[in-house]
């Protein structure tokens, strides 16, 4: 590692690797040495690198600032009324995403607070002016449908149109490579896009998309953007966790430490891109704003100049778990890619004609529980004991409320039937981030706002669940957090330090640059100001190009 950069990246998803990859670019393309470096907490993960032994916790959970070891690929976090799930490795949480790409609903864009529209008005259509960019997007993530519609997305489409939805019904683009002419599961294919890109197997269906996918048939980060942004000459840094930001000679100090070997060191960049997603990425700047304790010591504000609006605006982008069950219907929800398709109400709009657009996709999980359960003698009471060795794992990482909740309501026998809805929809992303006495993150969520679209929601899917023949005709059970202790689960964070026309709206300008700071930028999911409603990674990949697209334009 060299001690100083014309670019420091910090962590390596949607919003770390696009910039990667595009400003490597552009500084070749200028005829300039590459100078672009990417630090990111998490572990690289190679081929058939991704953890499956359920004896080793240590390899799946991350825990804060990677404590006694915990540096796995999970990072889980539950909070007061509210859980967030990422992950934390090389390409972010697209290792364990779960595949989905498609654009934000127009309305996001009208959602408006104290009368001023959140998306930042120098933008007057933010639908046009994304669009160049969602195409590059699909130009590097290469999404598709699932080739041949399985068990799970036909029974949504039964679903939909037994509740005279039928045009509601769609199958979703997925960032999967399914094979040459979409027909090898299993094969390998040393460069399936023919653009000098890695080695890929085509899918095998085998629903393990959010623990990691061992065929690297998921076409994450580290296989698209970062891939070419290493071969460019970006050179990517894993296990290195940034502590600070603070300004210096022009530039920025970035100061890190190797978790490998626990020392700490700095660098100096002369742009900096904060991309640690919606919880890293606040947490570091909350720091830098206030300053905070920890172990005994003091550390000052870096960044004092910071916008108030950081920690503001947090959205769990409406998300909301449920299962249809005992619909006498062979839906198999362990079979293909988590997610295949969806049933759309994007057109939802509350009695003042607001907003209030959400989206139901069918969920599943991973085959790895079915061939535990066949392989090892007693079968489904094994099986048992294997959803008891999970709920201890949860129950281990601090989630114990959240493993009890879940874990005691599954049916294994009821599985084969069952068809897990996932869901997301415009909330009121009015939630708080702050810091504790130890410096760490707090999130407080409200519900009170979002109420109208839990019950548009919950009334939605009582009728895709239990319409009878030929729909569903089964029952429905919420996410049991929720129903119990109103706690919810979010995989889509998103705000923080949302975009705004000026410092009293916003920690960023509509380029991702930060308000008093110049040439320090924020591209991820933080970034964004307002729910999507949909699953989030096109838009905050279409902003990180954005951004990039600007910065290099000023020249790099
Ligand atoms: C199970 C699951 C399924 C999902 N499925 C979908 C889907 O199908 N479609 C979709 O659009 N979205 C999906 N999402 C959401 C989507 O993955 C996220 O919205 C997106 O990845 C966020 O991108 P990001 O760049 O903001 O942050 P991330 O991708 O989370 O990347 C942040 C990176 O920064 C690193 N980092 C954080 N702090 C530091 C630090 N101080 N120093 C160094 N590195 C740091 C982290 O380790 C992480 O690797 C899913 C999420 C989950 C959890
Ligand atoms: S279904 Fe299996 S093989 Fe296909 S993308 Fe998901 S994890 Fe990979």
């Amino acid at each position: 590692m060299r001690s100083a950069y014309e670019v420091a990246i910090i962590g390596s998803g949607f919003g770390g690797s696009i910039p990667a990859m595009r400003l490597a670019r552009a500084q070749k393309a200028a005829g300039k040495p590459v100078s672009v470096c990417v630090l990111e907490k998490g572990k690289r993960y190679n081929l058939g690198e991704f953890p499956r032994d359920l004896d080793r916790p240590k390899d799946w959970f991350w825990r804060q600032e990677g404590e006694h070891g915990w540096r796995g690929l999970i990072d889980f976090r539950t909070f007061n009324n509210i859980s967030v799930g990422c992950a934390s490795g090389v390409g972010g949480t697209s290792l364990i995403y779960l595949d989905v790409q498609i654009d934000a609903f127009d309305s996001d864009f009208e959602i408006v607070t104290d009368g001023a529209r959140r998306w930042p008005a120098s933008i007057p259509d933010w639908k046009a002016e994304l669009a160049q960019y969602y195409h590059r997007m699909r130009q590097m993530m290469h999404p598709s449908p699932m080739p041949e519609p399985n068990l799970k997305a036909r029974a949504m489409q039964a679903a939909a149109a037994a509740v005279g939805a039928a045009e509601r019904f769609k199958m979703l683009d997925l960032a999967i490579y399914w094979g040459r002419k979409a027909s090898e599961p299993g094969v390998l294919n040393p460069d399936p896009y023919g653009w000098g890109g890695p080695p890929q197997y085509g899918c095998s269906n085998c629903g393990e998309c959010f623990i990691g996918c061992n065929t690297h048939s998921k076409n994450t980060l580290d296989l698209s953007y970062l891939w070419f942004a290493e071969r460019m000459g970006a050179e990517v840094y894993s296990q290195h966790q940034v502590l600070s930001i603070a300004p210096e000679d022009g530039g920025y100090r970035v100061a890190f430490k190797d978790m490998r070997w626990g020392f700490e060191g700095s660098l100096l960049a002369r742009r900096v891109i904060v991309a640690g997603g919606c919880l890293g990425s606040t947490e570091l700047l909350l720091r830098a704003k206030h300053g905070y304790r920890r172990g005994g010591r003091q550390y000052p504000p870096t960044l004092p100049r910071l916008s108030d609006k950081v920690g503001q605006y947090f959205s769990g982008n409406g998300d909301f778990g449920a299962v249809g069950f005992k619909t006498g219907r062979v839906i198999n929800p362990m079979d293909g890619p988590t997610i295949t398709s969806t049933i759309e109400y994007g057109d939802c709009r509350d009695k003042h004609g607001l907003p209030l657009g959400f989206i139901v996709e069918d969920g599943g999980f991973p085959d790895i529980l079915r061939e535990n359960l066949q392989s090892l003698p007693g079968g489904l009471s094994t099986g048992r004991r294997l959803l008891r060795r999970l709920k201890d794992l949860l129950s281990v990482t601090g989630h114990r409320q959240l493993a009890e909740g879940i874990f005691d309501q599954l049916d294994l026998e009821a599985s084969r039937d069952a068809l897990p809805f996932l869901v997301m929809g415009q909330d009121a992303a009015d939630g708080d981030m702050t810091l504790d006495g130890h410096g760490d993150l707090q999130v407080t969520w409200h519900e009170s706002a979002s109420m109208p679209l839990w019950r548009e929601m919950e009334r939605t899917l009582r009728g895709l669940a239990q319409t009878p023949a030929p729909g569903l005709g089964g029952n429905l059970m919420l996410n049991p957090t929720w129903s119990a202790q109103k706690q919810l689960v979010t995989l889509h964070p998103l705000g923080g330090c949302p975009m705004g026309d000026d410092p009293a709206h916003g920690v960023v300008d509509a380029n991702g640059e930060v308000f008093h700071y110049p040439n320090l930028f924020v591209t991820d999911g933080s970034a964004i100001p307002t729910a999507i409603g949909r699953n989030p990674s096109k838009t905050i990949g279409a902003l990180a190009e954005r951004v990039s697209h600007k910065i290099a334009e000023r020249g790099i």
